[in-house]
């Protein structure tokens, strides 16, 4: 891989690198940099105040510095000459401990000192909704079920083409695209990779579909839950361990082809769901999505539970085929990099701890979820979210200085959200 990306730049006709980073609150924040100043900012990073970002600073705090992964290059499809760069944050010549990309990086080096590598794959659902986000876009999509709709799904050819066309142009192959459950949502799969590759690309795609969308007089939104009666916007995630060429998760004489080492990752994983839901679910509006009533579809396609099964999409957890399996928890809205981490520190921590997630319920949730008594009831909203995280000492030791910094941040936002008078509390409390 080269890294010198002044001789990139010169090879590829790129003008300007994006140098971008994600903060706590999954926010992208960049600095475009001419070609003629990569050569400097490759080494020490571009600066950036960091009390300006979420990143829990301080107006005092000195320069924060995002130094480009050069392994992270992508030209804009829609404007080659602009090469976009993931970055780490840096700060008085160390890498910030809490800053999302550090933390996923440092436990991506925790699995390697095992000889362990972890592979996912995102199914990031987004809707294409009108500039001012108070509609879908598409006035004539209104089908009850609309998932896989050939008719709207086609309508929306132009947008969906050139970011699948931008996929392929950049080897990261994408294999299908359709219209989802909801009323103007949509879904594009690509292959799966190594943790650290599959956030950025996460990272990138939200970009990219937010930018292309915009090109076409639209607008794209990853909210989980932009519509109370439509299917909210998932973000499920499909985890493998390898070690080389070997899915280690892969075992043909394994329940569900899965192996022993696999279930004990599951069951980390299932151990810490209720902490991992301030990470995945990370907004207010994260909770009208999981513990849902059906919505006009018929289902809402969100856990409820911490619960697994088979090939069964009613659950949080399902393993769909040998090797793998899907975890349904996470939403639109969650942090690509944090995303990767949360799954990875509990999947440690359940193979340290062979934790047991127990058996399998093949059962519809939806409808006998209530016969099952001993599952645990996913946070009702961020703030129990948040307590979870607060009470879990496998989360605070993997993922160290981040929790309270995110704690932090997450416990303003919560009390911005309850000082706010809604509608609904006016009506149903004026004339108590
Ligand atoms: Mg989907």
């Amino acid at each position: 891989m080269p890294t010198d990306l002044d001789a990139i730049a010169e090879q590829q006709g790129i003008k300007y690198f994006l140098i971008s980073f994600t903060d706590l609150l999954g926010v992208q924040r960049a600095k475009l940099v001419p070609r003629s100043a990569i050569g400097d900012m490759a080494k020490s990073g571009a600066a950036f105040a960091g009390f300006a970002t979420w990143l829990d600073m301080t107006p005092a705090d000195p320069d924060l510095f995002a130094v480009p992964d050069p392994a992270s290059l992508i030209r804009l499809p829609w404007k080659p000459e602009v090469g976009w760069l993931a970055a780490d944050a840096w700060m008085d010549g160390r890498p910030v401990g809490h800053a999302p990309r550090n933390v996923l990086k440092r436990l991506i080096a925790a699995a390697g000192e095992r000889g362990q590598e972890m592979k996912t794959g995102v199914e990031c659902e987004f809707f294409l909704i009108s500039p001012d986000g108070s509609e879908i876009s598409d006035a004539a999509d209104r089908q009850g079920k609309p998932c896989y709709d050939q008719q709207a799904l086609m309508r929306r050819y132009d947008v969906i083409a050139e970011i699948c066309d931008a996929m392929q142009a950049l080897g990261w192959r994408p294999y299908q695209n359709d219209h989802e459950d909801a009323n103007g949502q949509f879904e594009m799969n690509w292959q799966y990779d190594a943790a650290l590759k599959t956030a950025d690309r996460h990272s990138f795609f939200k970009y990219m579909v937010r930018s292309i969308a915009e090109k076409h007089g639209l607008r794209a939104t990853f909210m989980p839950k932009p519509f109370p009666e439509l299917t909210g916007n998932g973000c499920h995630a499909h985890v493998s361990l390898w070690q080389g060429d070997r899915n280690l998760f892969d075992d043909p004489a394994g329940k569900l082809g899965i192996s022993a080492l696999g279930y004990h990752f599951l069951g980390g994983v299932m151990h810490s769901a209720e902490a991992l839901t301030a990470l995945f679910n990370p907004t207010v509006n994260s909770y009208k999505r999981i513990n849902a009533a059906p919505t006009l579809s018929g289902a809402s396609w969100a856990p409820g539970s911490v619960t697994y099964a088979g090939n069964n999409r009613t659950h949080m957890i399902r393993i769909p085929e040998p090797g793998r399996f899907e975890l349904r928890l996470a939403d639109g809205a969650a942090n690509p990099y944090l995303l990767q981490a949360g799954i990875l520190a509990a999947g440690l921590d359940g193979i340290e701890n062979r934790r047991d997630p127990g058996e399998r319920l093949d059962i519809n949730m939806y409808i006998d979820g209530h016969t099952v008594t001993n599952a645990r009831k996913l946070p009702l909203n961020l703030l129990d979210a948040l307590r979870r995280l607060e009470g879990s000492t496998v989360l605070g030791e993997r993922l160290g200085a981040l929790v309270p910094s995110y704690l932090k941040l997450k416990g303003e936002e919560w009390n911005a959200y309850a000082r706010h008078l809604s509608p609904w509390e006016r009506e149903t409390t004026l004339d108590v």
